[in-house]
């Protein structure tokens, strides 16, 4: 279903799992964070490199959803305000472990505005604005929606602190850890992560 889209951000650690529909856009400006071995590029670090993955991002993102937002040019300001989303989600992700939780770092609220509009099918919520407010209110209504229809807690982080890769839970019980078992998941890693959570007071959810 899904073999056809290939996110550009996520390609780059090969991401085995993509998030369905416009879910895989926030799971894309998630990896478009530096990781892997060899380290790949923040593509967010400069104007140039930040419009060349938006304008190819918001193209697949076209494949999945037709209410996709339209490519724009971006500011610095605008950059500046793209950046923080990804921290912000990065940062409520990564609470998943556990880790950034327990020595309380605290997750940066993100504010935006969006439409509701009551239909045929209901209520249905709708992002607001142009340019990079409209690409911000489009990530934060695919969460809101994700929230509703219990996805959300698919979208993951890795557990590796040096990777943080964004994937997407397909397994039965939503247990898994590592972006890639084989690269992130190794003997040690797993042992770290244990002894992280241990350190805390806190169990291994396996
Ligand atoms: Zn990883």
């Amino acid at each position: 279903m899904t073999a056809a889209v290939r996110w550009p951000a996520s390609a780059r650690y090969e991401v085995q799992d993509s998030a369905p529909g416009g879910l895989g856009f926030v799971q894309d400006l998630l990896n478009t964070a530096s990781m892997g071995k060899p380290r790949q590029p923040d593509l967010l670090e400069s104007l140039d490199a930040a419009e060349q993955w938006l304008k190819s991002s918001l193209a697949t993102l076209t494949h999945v959803d037709s209410s996709a937002p339209p490519p724009h040019a971006l500011d610095a300001r605008g950059l500046g305000r793209l950046r923080s989303l990804r921290e912000a989600l990065r940062a409520a992700l990564a609470t998943g472990h556990g880790e950034e939780a327990a020595v309380a770092v605290a997750v940066p609220s993100i504010e935006t505005t969006a439409a509701i509009t009551l239909g045929t099918d209901g209520a249905q919520l709708h992002p607001r604005g142009k340019g990079v407010e409209g690409i911000r209110s489009y990530v934060l209504v695919q969460l809101a929606a994700a929230t509703y229809a219990d996805t959300m807690r698919r979208l993951k982080v890795c557990a590796n602190p040096r990777c943080r890769g964004a994937f997407y839970d397909r397994s039965k019980n939503c247990s898994r850890l590592w972006h890639d078992v084989t690269t992130c998941g190794n003997t040690q890693n797993v042992r770290a992560y244990r002894a992280r959570l241990k350190e805390r007071g806190l169990s291994s959810p396996n």
